[in-house]
């Protein structure tokens, strides 16, 4: 293991992000970092990979930026890159919650509780636990008991919780997200709807969760999806119970394939007989594809794509 993925985020301004993130996309060069950066006049919140001199490098040089004193890391040990390349963005906003207002972090959040104190809270009885992440990510690895809003994005979350506001009256709310950003403005945004008795915040995320020494991940479920080449990480230290099913039969599964068909791409959890069988495609549309990579990529026999093309139109009759 002598690589590093980093994973930090740092609400903070900055001015011009077009200049910024050009001038930063240079110093990641030259330290031989790979990954991806977000940068926007609200902060910064990036993934990046690099042997652990560069990555300790890297660290070393944000803390002593200016904008971002305090700025927290998370570090994962690994074996290589978690990315192909480097990429730092400007964009509008860091967290896009489609909100008329924006919630600005350094005016209302909610309350910052430590892995051990989330631990605790989130098995009293009036507390409830709202995952503030996108279904595919809630769906291979969750809290237990956690609340899965139905919604494509996260954009559509404040909607869902609007119509749903009875699940959260007179409760203690607990958000979580993968590293504590999502939260950030999630929980306040709560505050100002009013929503639940009070709003409490996984400090540092389900990342900085997984490694406290004394909690060691427990409570949690399954893996945790990460936005990166690995697709999951580890996060319960004491148990390991698998949450995620299979696309195509509901078995128990926790291997992620994207969907075959080049345009279409959806990650889906399959396991390896179940994608064979299946081509590789999301759908039977997905498996037809004329372009499709896993037919080219596994050199199958025309007899054989065939005969699963048969298998699965007559499964599909069914
Ligand atoms: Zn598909």
């Amino acid at each position: 293991m002598n690589y590093q993925v980093l994973l930090y985020y740092h609400y903070t301004t900055i001015e011009d992000p077009e200049t910024f993130a050009a001038e930063h996309l240079k110093a990641c060069k030259e330290l031989n970092l790979k990954g991806r950066i977000l940068v926007a006049t609200e902060g910064i919140n990036g993934t990046v990979s690099g042997v652990i001199e560069d990555t300790n490098a890297y660290m070393e040089m944000m803390r002593n930026h200016p904008l971002f004193e305090g700025i927290v890391f998370k570090i994962d040990e690994a074996e290589g890159h978690a990315f192909k390349k480097m990429h730092v963005r400007p964009r509008p906003e860091l967290v896009n919650l489609s909100l008329p207002e924006d919630i600005n972090p350094h005016e209302i959040t909610g309350q910052y509780l430590s892995p051990e104190q989330f631990f605790e809270e989130m098995q009293k009885e009036d507390t409830v636990v709202l995952d503030v992440r996108n279904t595919y990510e809630y769906d291979v690895g969750h809290f237990r008991g956690a609340i899965r809003p139905e919604v494509e994005t996260f954009r559509d979350t404040p909607q869902w919780v609007r119509d749903n506001k009875e699940l959260f009256e007179g409760k203690r709310v607990l958000t979580y997200c993968t590293g504590g950003i999502r939260c950030e403005k999630f929980s306040g945004w709560l505050m100002r709807e009013g929503i639940g008795e009070e709003v409490g915040q996984l400090h540092g995320g389900i990342a900085t969760y997984g490694k406290d020494p004394v909690v060691k991940g427990q409570l949690w479920d399954g893996q945790m999806y990460v936005f990166d080449e690995r697709l999951t990480v580890p996060i319960n230290q004491v148990e390991h119970v698998v949450v995620g099913k299979d696309h195509f039969d509901g078995e128990p599964c926790e291997r992620y394939i994207n969907c075959a068909n080049p345009d279409c791409n959806k990650q889906i959890l399959a396991s390896e007989e179940n994608e064979l069988k299946h081509l590789g495609g999301c759908t039977i549309e997905c498996s037809k594809h004329e372009r499709n990579r896993f037919i080219e990529k596994h050199n199958l026999s025309e007899e054989f794509v065939q005969q699963q093309l048969k298998w699965l139109e007559e499964k599909a009759t069914v």
